[in-house]
């Protein structure tokens, strides 16, 4: 095998293969994978032996998640909790478990779910499921996208049938239709179920493409399935307001007794510090999510279960509220757009799939659509925790200190 493997090497450096071609020639992904990497440690005079370090069987990812393997990037994964939960799906004490490299953050995060814990927990709701597709379709004027708008809204049911041919959980709910100029958007709503539902939308979306170009006999051309104001990957006052993947709300109230004995705080240090930067500071800078560090807790808990990373973007789009009642305060946490799933992408790979286990929430549930509305308000109840903590260290000053002591690398 290893004489073969040095031919191999040998058409590669000769260029006579290429590497992303290794799968088929060798008829072996896992056997690809280890050539792969030869190849670039030969090439680089390197070693890889900490990237090939791996549980993961290539059969099964390539053509599914990865292309080109070369191995695995190891991420440590900790746990906050128990936080306790009352939701409308999730409810009882859970710990969640998060994938991070930034020392202090399960630390503090954890701070804010004990502080949670004690004062009985968080309350949480869901008020809106939908993943967004929104095709755009080119007209001559707009005169033509406006009768193409009345011809869209009346073939809905049409639309409709035409997603329950592509997908058995799939669904189309919604339409709502943008026309600047000649251009016009239908973007196009899918309830989804357990799954964070990107390739559903996308193929059913694709489907009423091929549809309308077929069907409508106005001048008009479908330009692209994703015309931008889906809105995927990127941030958008769009998905803000209109909401994108789950909808979410995580509340609780503090007793002052609670506060002072683990933050050394006031409800009215906590609320100031909430208004003056999570509000004030954010809108002087332009920043279209109004919070402390949503996006920590959500890569940490998208990367240990498995979501699309790249919607960390819009996931953590939101904003933090803060009340004193009396001398207790009122804390919530609004993430208008988190896009989850425990079904499909990376969720079934074998470390994120036990994180899901974890939390009682790997697969679909039962009925469908039930584990990933709970995995949404663990996330949120979550973000609650440490958005609580960090407030309450910059209220106390603490953050340069805890970041010293726990988040340095010391070699
Ligand atoms: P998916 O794995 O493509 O689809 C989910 C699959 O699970 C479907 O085949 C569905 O079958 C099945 N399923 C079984 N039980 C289910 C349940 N309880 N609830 C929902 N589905 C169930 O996953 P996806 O969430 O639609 O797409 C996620 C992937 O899309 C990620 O890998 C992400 O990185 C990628 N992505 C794609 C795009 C794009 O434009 N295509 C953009 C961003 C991200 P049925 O369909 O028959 O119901």
């Amino acid at each position: 095998m290893s004489s073969n493997i040095d031919e191999i090497l040998d058409k590669l450096e000769k260029g006579e293969l290429s590497i992303s071609r290794l799968d088929q020639f060798l008829k072996s992904s896992n056997l690809a994978t280890l050539v792969r990497r030869h190849y670039l440690e030969k090439k680089y005079n390197i070693k890889l032996t900490a990237i090939a370090s791996t549980l993961l069987d290539f059969e099964d990812l390539v053509g599914h998640n990865i292309e080109n393997p070369i191995g695995a990037i190891q991420i440590p994964v900790g746990v906050v909790g128990p936080l306790k939960i009352n939701g409308d799906y999730a409810k009882g004490e859970f710990f969640v478990p998060m994938a991070t490299t930034e020392g202090a953050l399960v630390a503090g995060v954890n701070r804010g779910v004990k502080t949670l814990t004690l004062s009985g927990g968080v309350k949480t709701k869901i008020l809106y499921d939908g993943m967004a597709r929104a095709p755009l379709i080119w007209t001559p004027s707009v005169e033509e996208a406006h009768r193409l708008s009345i011809w869209l809204r009346n073939n809905i049911d049409k639309f409709k049938e035409l997603t329950k041919q592509v997908t058995s959980h799939g669904e189309l709910k919604d339409m709502q239709i943008f026309i600047v100029g000649n251009m016009i958007w239908p973007r196009f709503v899918f309830n989804t179920a357990d799954a964070m539902g990107m390739n559903i939308a996308t193929i059913a979306s694709d489907r009423i493409c091929k549809y309308i170009d077929d069907t409508y006999e106005g001048t008009h051309k479908c330009i692209s399935v994703s015309g931008n104001l889906c809105v995927d990957k990127k941030p958008s006052y769009l998905d803000k307001i209109l909401g994108r993947g789950k909808y979410v709300i995580a509340e609780a109230i503090i007793k002052k007794e609670i506060l002072k004995d683990v933050m050394k705080l006031s409800s009215y240090e906590i609320d100031y510090i909430n208004k003056s930067k999570n509000l004030l500071g954010n809108a002087v800078s332009g920043s279209l999510s109004y919070n402390a560090q949503f996006a920590n807790i959500i890569a940490a808990i998208f990367l240990a279960t498995g979501q699309d990373l790249a919607q960390v973007v819009e996931s953590s789009l939101g904003y933090v509220w803060t009340e004193t009642r009396g001398e207790d305060l009122y804390i919530s946490v609004t993430l208008t757009s988190l896009e989850v799933g425990t079904v499909g992408g990376g969720t079934w790979l074998p470390t994120q799939k036990e994180s899901l286990q974890l939390l009682g929430i790997s697969g679909g549930g039962n009925p469908p659509g039930t584990n990933s509305l709970k995995l949404a308000e663990i996330i949120a109840s979550t973000a609650l925790a440490g958005e609580l903590n960090l407030l309450a260290a910059q209220a106390a000053g603490e953050l340069a200190s805890a970041h010293e002591k726990l988040g340095r690398v010391k070699k």
